[in-house]
């Protein structure tokens, strides 16, 4: 069905580097939307993989298997969360789907069912997910939508106070806000809310679909704040690519789900474990983390630089770790089309903000040929906005 317009066929991929089906190369500032954070077919990963299809690939959660708890155990210790267990899914919404119906079901005794959702979130593309998504444009056309969702808005503790009724059972919050903009949370925001979750007895849920498994230089977005919710979500960059989801609940919600509360045929599975497993090992082995701040500091620095060539039209740099984002006055699509020419990926995000996502282990050179490609990228752009419209700019890329 036509739901994307993708324009270029990649074939083959390795580390930071994709191939088109013409033979093009791009330097890969995507990585499958904040997927594939330790690159294109990492070694480590392939084994895994190959020597589990060789050995057991499913068997349902009727059946224990060896690699599941295996999981768990690493995702609960690296949570900081006190006794932390998890569900196994196969994406971000079906993950946040968990949490939603986690947070219900701990409310119910009570009569708690709102979720409290901030405007410009993203959450997801089911009929709950898309409700708790705060933008217009994803929900539009698919009415009546499941009641029980508030909205308030990011980095407003006000607004979620007077969001909160005696219904609420949770606030669902990205420590990042991606989709929306790469907007990260505002340190007295964060803390500001668990404090008030505290005080007004619900439940603080975080969406680590996106900035979780190291992206933001932490293992999960909420760990830049020092802060600890009551559960997560997790997806994307947990398989690498291969598809993998997961609720991490602690010890207030560790055991709310019972036999028959919830379920899905291919959570969990031994080969996706596997792969998350390795992306563990990756992460943890070549320091991954410690490379994405280092990485961070000096992408920032060169695109600081770029924004201050042409602060007519691009007014800055923000963003967590390597989920950064260029904010322009303008549209960001042309700019990533003349990227996508010069072979380098990134993305266009909210209308006016490029999202640069390199995987986590990106060296210092490939980071030189983004800034190098991006420079001339925008150099063009100017030029060419500036031949088309002397003065006043009527095309909205700067004079
Ligand atoms: N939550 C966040 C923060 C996301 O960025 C996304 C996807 O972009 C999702 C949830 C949905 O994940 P999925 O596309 O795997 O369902």
């Amino acid at each position: 069905m036509p739901t994307y317009a993708p324009g270029v066929a990649l074939v083959e991929g390795s580390g930071t580097t994709v191939w088109d089906a013409e033979g093009k190369e791009y330097l890969d500032f995507v990585s499958g939307i904040a997927v594939v954070n330790i690159g294109h077919c990492h070694p480590k990963m392939v084994h895994a993989i190959q020597d589990q299809v060789e050995t057991l690939v499913h068997v349902s959660n009727l059946f224990y298997n060896e690699k599941q708890p295996l999981l768990a155990r690493a995702l609960s210790e690296r949570s900081g969360l006190p006794g932390a267990k998890c569900f196994f899914c196969n994406s971000g919404a079906e993950a946040n789907e968990g949490l939603i119906k986690l947070a219900r079901l701990w409310g119910s005794e009570h009569g708690k069912y709102e979720i409290v959702t901030m405007r410009q979130s993203f959450h997801g593309r089911t009929l709950a997910t898309l409700t708790a998504t705060g933008q217009e444009k994803v929900q539009k056309g698919f009415g009546p939508l499941p009641d029980g969702f508030v909205y308030a808005t990011f980095n407003d503790l006000e607004s979620i106070e007077d969001a909160i009724t005696s219904k609420t059972a949770a606030v669902l919050v990205e420590a990042l806000q991606g989709e929306g903009g790469v907007i990260p949370a505002e340190p007295e925001f964060l803390s500001g809310l668990r404090k008030l979750c505290d005080e007004k007895g619900i439940l603080l849920l975080c969406d680590e679909v996106q900035c979780g498994m190291g992206r933001t230089g932490k293992w999960f977005g909420f760990q830049n704040y020092d802060v600890v919710p009551d559960a997560f979500s997790l997806a994307k960059g947990l398989g690498n690519g291969f598809p993998i989801g997961a609720v991490v609940a602690g010890q207030k919600l560790s055991d709310i789900f019972q036999p028959g509360h919830h379920a899905t045929t291919f959570g969990g599975t031994p080969l996706a474990c596997s792969a998350a497993l390795a992306v563990i090992d990756v992460i943890e082995e070549e320091e991954l983390l410690a490379n994405t701040m280092v990485m961070s500091a000096y992408f920032i620095e060169g695109l600081c630089e770029i924004a201050m060539k042409h602060k007519k039209w691009i007014s800055g740099v923000r963003g967590l770790g390597l989920l950064l984002g260029l904010v322009l006055d303008v549209p960001a699509a042309p700019l990533q089309k003349k990227l996508l020419e010069k072979g380098m990926l990134s993305l266009a995000t909210a209308g006016n903000v490029l999202r640069l996502l390199p995987p986590l282990n990106v060296s210092q050179k490939e980071v030189d040929q983004a800034l190098r490609l991006l420079g001339e990228a925008c150099l063009e752009l100017h030029e060419e906005s500036a031949a088309l419209s002397p003065n006043p700019c009527q095309c909205g890329m700067g004079q």
